[in-house]
């Protein structure tokens, strides 16, 4: 059975949050005088000298209504990477716990994993790309706290299979994290339907990719109210600055505009899939449901010094387990992926 409780770092169990004054005031006040701030106000003409939402509301409400939650299970982060670090600062005894990540995938579970001394256990996903159930079922001890799910996945493109990621649901009594940073260019369905369903559930998605706003740093977790309040309890104070929170709101009207990129995105990627089939040191091109591909070649690391050369550049990942001779293209502007064809149709 999930039990939040068991599952917590051991420290964060009786963890008072930091808390500021305007936190814990309820009622209506104009003269704030309690942060340290400059009253006068700033050289930016918005209001920019006063500390930001720490509870990102506004965001939260507009959130509510594009992805039909309430607001009780919704996180924001300084980008979704922040969501990983503060589940691993959440859950994950340093030293004591580990995690389980499926590779080739997202680079930034390792990375957290190692700043927080937590250990992690590699169990490869298949020649398809697809989830190893009895290799992560063996994996699994009475230390391991989450799983970590990218799909579609990075680098691979590809989505991971429905029913395998409920079978992990269905069965670990830790966490599993569902990466949906690509969710917007994929075929499947959110997992974010199924939180009514699992309290062991993380989704995780971002206004980096399909959004168009990596520059702004906002990322978001859904989950059970439990845990979101624990990751609440965990970030830092103001983890998402006024900037950020008021351009992220001005997008988030914009779900037009975002649809049309994604179109656009979808019929440019399959462009460039057929251009690269005719093109013969390209030995497979992976079914993707991202704004990118991974693609098979006879010299990976020739192609991208090629294009670097040329002044395009794409991701070599010839050298990550099962993506040996690929390279990881993002799928560009119309322009843009004339040009990395065109270049590429005169490699040699
Ligand atoms: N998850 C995946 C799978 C990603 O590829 C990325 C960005 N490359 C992220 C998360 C991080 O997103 P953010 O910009 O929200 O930190």
């Amino acid at each position: 059975m999930f039990d939040i409780n068991t599952l917590l770092r051991q420290n964060i169990k009786n963890l008072t949050p930091y808390s500021s004054a305007r936190d814990e005031f309820k009622g209506e006040a104009s003269v704030f005088l309690d942060a340290n701030e400059n009253a006068f106000g700033s050289p930016l003409d918005t209001a920019y000298n006063r500390y930001p939402d720490p509870m990102q509301h506004a965001i939260k409400l507009r959130l509510k209504e594009i992805k039909g939650l309430p607001v009780r299970n919704i996180f924001v982060g300084n980008g979704s990477d922040e969501a990983i670090d503060i589940l691993f600062r959440s859950f994950c005894n340093p030293g004591v716990d580990n995690v389980i990540i499926v590779p080739p995938t997202y680079g930034m579970y390792q990375v957290s994993a190692n700043i927080n001394d937590v250990q992690t256990k590699k169990v490869l996903l298949t020649d398809e790309y697809q989830l190893n159930l009895e290799g992560i079922a063996e994996a699994i001890d009475t230390h391991t706290k989450l799983i970590f799910i990218c799909s579609p996945n990075n680098p691979t493109g590809n989505s991971i299979n429905r029913e395998d990621i409920e079978t992990l649901l269905a069965n670990f009594n830790g966490i599993v994290v569902v990466d949906e940073a690509y969710i917007n260019f994929s075929r499947q369905k959110s997992f974010i339907q199924e939180l009514t369903e699992y309290a062991n559930l993380v989704v995780m998605q971002t206004l980096s990719k399909a959004w168009g706003l990596a520059g702004l740093r906002v990322g978001m977790a859904f989950a059970s109210e439990e845990i979101i309040v624990v990751m609440n309890r965990v970030k830092p104070p103001y983890n998402v600055n006024e900037a950020s929170q008021q351009l992220a709101l001005q997008a988030l009207q914009n779900v037009t505009q975002v649809n049309d990129w994604i179109k656009e995105t979808l019929i440019q990627r399959d462009k460039l899939v057929l251009a690269l089939k005719e093109m013969d040191f390209v030995l497979d091109i992976y079914p993707s449901d991202a704004n990118f591909v991974l693609v098979k070649t006879t010299n990976a690391t020739g192609i991208y010094n090629y294009l670097v050369d040329k002044g395009i550049i794409v991701r070599n990942r010839t050298n990550v387990e099962l993506c040996e001779g690929c390279l990881r293209i993002t799928i560009g502007t119309p322009e843009e992926n004339n040009t990395l064809i065109e270049t590429l149709q005169q490699y040699k």
